[in-house]
């Protein structure tokens, strides 16, 4: 099956159920198929074959939507580039992939100016409502002129698109996933009960990162609505969600964090949400327990994953949020594989270990991509046997329950022992007057390594270094606590899918240090 099989259904059986909202703009599932086969014929003529890439840098839109779309139906590939990047991050990645076209909105004014004018290969189009900048092609010119082409069917092996990682320990990779990729996750997603028929999925987390990305091809298999906001904000959640009687919608903890710390929530009714799936990074138990007070209608289900794998391996349903599961721990757990994907934990060897035991995560199934576009050597290193390493270290329970403890690059071992940085960040976020923190090993004579916290206090708070140490000592084992604590004034370095850039934070200790991390 390929992504516009969905598409097609979706316009035989839903023609008049409603496809995107956005703001006042509502669009059915046979409207949006029209833009779509027209935008695909628009394509044709400024030369996009079946396999070219096309890239988007832009905020989520309804737009944004079609483009998903509009790539799949003639056969192109999409690459949504990362909101967060620098205009140069962008042209080395509009490199990378060698894209035809690039759409930007407005938000990104000044990079598509800059990027159209660097003689790039790339030619650049306009995707916003207000007028177009001199030398730029306008979306819906572009749109009304083109006459509809027909679906290219794809093959389920042909790539549907090029997803860039997080970023969040290294260089970003581009991630090759093709229609069969995608569906599978999709088709997985549906098989656990998420997505379900009429569901009213809301795009708060950017759209260019395949968490929320994703679930838009689920909502295109189960013929549900998908309402855009353009970008996560308290507010801008709230006010989507009373308007337009949202049900679902993915949140990564940052995100979950800002919301139940926001005063929009206290007045809000969020009673139509029924699910509240939430994933990406780790969550502390201090912020998840406050979500769930603050949504008690909403079941809450967390899913763990990667780019390289569609992106969802392993879902942890509501039940396990409460009750006696609870009690038992489970809803630590980032849950079980989910329908379609085999999930087990390695050692050093590669050899599968057993439960109780924590080792890298690996995992395979219909989802795994392709491979990282013009990166061999790093795929083969990925992907051994078919199985993709994750970087990730965690165990599983006798009942297959999986445990993520950290990624292995983010592991301290001070004094010869694991430290596990979200066991401590877990820790420091129950402490009231934090807002953020991130744990990181910085370079330490005697210990090898020693644990260092970075944190910022709530508005109006302070922290004391000291008191933060001792809150930890009455928590956690002593060669667990932080040795030193760094509290800043200023939010902490955050990627474009909202995770904390250890990386950033660790450079200034290791810059003239040998250190085995990137
Ligand atoms: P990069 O690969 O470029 O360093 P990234 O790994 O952050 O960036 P993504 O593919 O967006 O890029 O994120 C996948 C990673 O996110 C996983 O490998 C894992 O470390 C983390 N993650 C995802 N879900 C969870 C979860 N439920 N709990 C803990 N960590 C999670
Ligand atoms: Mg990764």
């Amino acid at each position: 099956m390929n992504i516009t099989q969905g598409l097609r259904r979706a316009q035989q059986i839903n023609r008049n159920g409603i496809a995107i909202i956005e703001g006042d703009l509502t669009r059915t599932w046979a409207e949006v198929g029209d833009r779509v086969a027209r935008l695909a014929g628009a394509f044709g003529e400024y030369g996009v074959k079946p396999g070219d890439r096309v890239a988007v840098l832009m905020l989520n839109s309804a737009r944004y939507l079609e483009l998903y779309l509009a790539c799949a139906w003639s056969g192109a590939v999409i690459v949504p580039l990362n909101i967060r990047w620098s205009t140069r991050e962008n042209a080395l990645a509009l490199e990378d992939c060698g894209a035809r076209l690039l759409f930007v909105d407005a938000a990104f004014e000044p990079s598509a100016r800059e990027l159209a004018d660097d003689g790039m290969a790339t030619t650049v189009v306009w995707a916003d409502d207000g007028a177009s900048p001199t030398g730029l092609l306008d979306y819906e010119t572009l749109l009304n002129e083109a006459a509809p082409v027909a679906d290219v069917m794809c093959d389920q092996n042909d790539l549907a698109g090029i997803f860039y990682t997080g970023g969040t320990t290294g260089r970003s990779k581009g991630v090759m996933l093709s229609h069969g990729n995608l569906v599978a996750n999709a088709f997985n997603a549906l098989a656990e009960g998420l997505f379900p028929r009429g569901s009213v999925y809301l795009h708060a987390a950017p759209m260019f990162h395949l968490a929320n990305g994703a679930a838009m091809y689920s909502q295109l298999l189960c013929g549900g609505t998908n309402v855009i906001i353009q970008a996560f904000s308290p507010e801008a959640l709230t006010a989507a969600v009373e308007r337009h009687g949202v049900t679902d919608m993915l949140l990564v903890p940052t995100m979950i964090q800002m919301l139940v710390d926001s005063e929009a929530v206290v007045s809000a009714d969020l009673s139509s949400v029924r699910r509240v799936l939430y994933g990406a990074s780790p969550i502390s138990e201090a912020v998840l327990d406050r979500a769930l007070a603050r949504l008690p209608d909403a079941g809450f289900v967390q899913l763990y994953g990667m780019t390289e794998l569609s992106p969802i391996a392993t879902l942890n349903p509501p039940e396990n949020h409460l009750g006696e599961a609870r009690e038992r721990g489970l809803h630590k757990s980032a849950g079980r594989a989910t329908l379609g994907v085999e999930v087990r934990i390695v050692g050093d060897d590669n050899n599968q270990l057993p439960p109780g035991q924590v080792g890298e995560i690996v995992a395979r199934g219909d989802n795994l991509m392709q491979g990282y576009w013009n990166r061999p050597e790093e795929t083969g290193k990925a992907i051994v046997d078919g199985w993709m390493h994750t970087g990730d270290g965690g165990y599983l329970d006798a009942d297959g329950y999986l445990f993520v403890v950290d990624r292995v690059k983010d592991m301290i071992i001070s004094g010869g022992e694991n430290v596990y940085s979200v066991e401590v960040e877990n820790t420091i976020a129950e402490h009231p007057a934090v807002a953020q923190c991130a744990v990181i090993g910085i370079p330490d004579d005697h210990w090898g390594e020693a644990v260092h916290a970075v944190v910022l206090p709530k508005p109006g708070e302070a922290i004391d270094g000291d008191e933060l140490i001792a809150f930890c000592k009455a928590r956690i084992a002593g060669y667990k606590c932080p040795r030193s604590v760094e509290v800043r004034d200023q939010p902490l370095p955050m990627s474009g899918a909202g995770k904390i850039l250890k990386t950033e934070l660790r450079r200034p200790w290791w810059e003239t240090r040998e250190h085995g991390i990137s």
